[in-house]
């Protein structure tokens, strides 16, 4: 019960890694606000939770992300409910394929609105509400093509160098006011992303992980419980990266 008593926002808690955070933050003892895109995928993540056995202890939201009024409401909902706030997870985000030559400016924008400016946001509403209450943790979800980039979608691995530097720059900023601030950077995770992808792909892949398989969201979800317990009371500005030492 690493998580006893404390109280989490994650997004894009609907599915993927993100559903996993939720399940085992639950699992620790957490209480949980789990914030999707939309309402039907929150009902479905809630109902599916239901029968696994979590029956208390969480409500499902879904703020635009891009909307800073939208998310200070949820926050303050995620209060109202619970009490308090003590973890929020950035954890929603979206890929992107597209070649350089082709690529449109305004998916390139709607890549970062997502993966970066949304996280911004959402760290700024929380730290406001954890500043008040003497402290807190955020952990952001960032991806080891934050280390060494991709060859397509490049506001893919953009964002999520830019999540590294916000993390890294949050956590000297807001270390006076006791708050942690670190990222998990995950390798290739078997989500619904990559469950579609043929065996002729998959395999390659797995070929250049050390560890020989590619990462379940429970691994992942792993390093989250850890960082937002006191277990890592003393690590701030840290990126994780759990991807079994895979490298471009
Ligand atoms: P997923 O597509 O299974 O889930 C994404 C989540 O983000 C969903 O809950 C969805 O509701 C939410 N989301 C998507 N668009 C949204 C929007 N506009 N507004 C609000 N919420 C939105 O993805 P996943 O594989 O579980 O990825 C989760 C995080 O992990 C992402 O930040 C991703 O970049 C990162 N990541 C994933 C992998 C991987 O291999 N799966 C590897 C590295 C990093």
């Amino acid at each position: 019960m690493l998580l006893q008593g404390k109280v989490a926002a994650v997004t894009g808690g609907t599915r993927g890694i993100g559903y996993a955070i939720v399940k085992r933050f639950l699992e620790e003892g957490a209480k949980v606000a789990l914030f999707g895109s939309r309402q039907e995928t929150v009902d479905q993540a809630i109902a599916k939770l239901k029968e696994e056995g979590f029956t208390e202890n969480v409500i499902g939201l879904c703020p635009s992300l891009t909307d800073a009024d939208a998310v200070k409401e949820a926050l303050d909902k995620t209060v109202a409910e619970f009490g308090k706030l003590d973890i929020l997870v950035n954890n929603a985000g979206v890929s992107a394929r597209e070649s350089i030559y082709d690529y449109k400016v305004e998916d390139f924008e709607k890549t970062v609105d997502l993966n970066l400016n949304s996280v911004f946001i959402c760290c700024q509403a929380a730290a406001r509400i954890m500043k008040q209450q003497g402290g807190g943790n955020i952990i952001n979800t960032s991806s080891m093509v934050s280390i060494y980039g991709q060859p397509s979608g490049s506001a893919y691995p953009a964002s999520k160098f830019a999540v590294n530097g916000l993390t890294k720059s949050l956590a000297r900023e807001l270390g006076k006011d006791n708050i942690r601030v670190n990222a998990v950077a995950p390798g290739v995770t078997r989500t619904d992303m990559v469950a579609v992808l043929p065996e002729s792909v998959i395999k390659p892949l797995i070929a250049t992980i050390p560890l020989g398989r590619v990462g379940e969201p429970e691994d992942v979800a792993n390093a989250f419980v850890f960082l937002a317990s006191d277990m890592a009371s003393y690590v701030t500005g840290e990126i994780l990266s759990v991807d079994g030492a895979a490298r471009s």
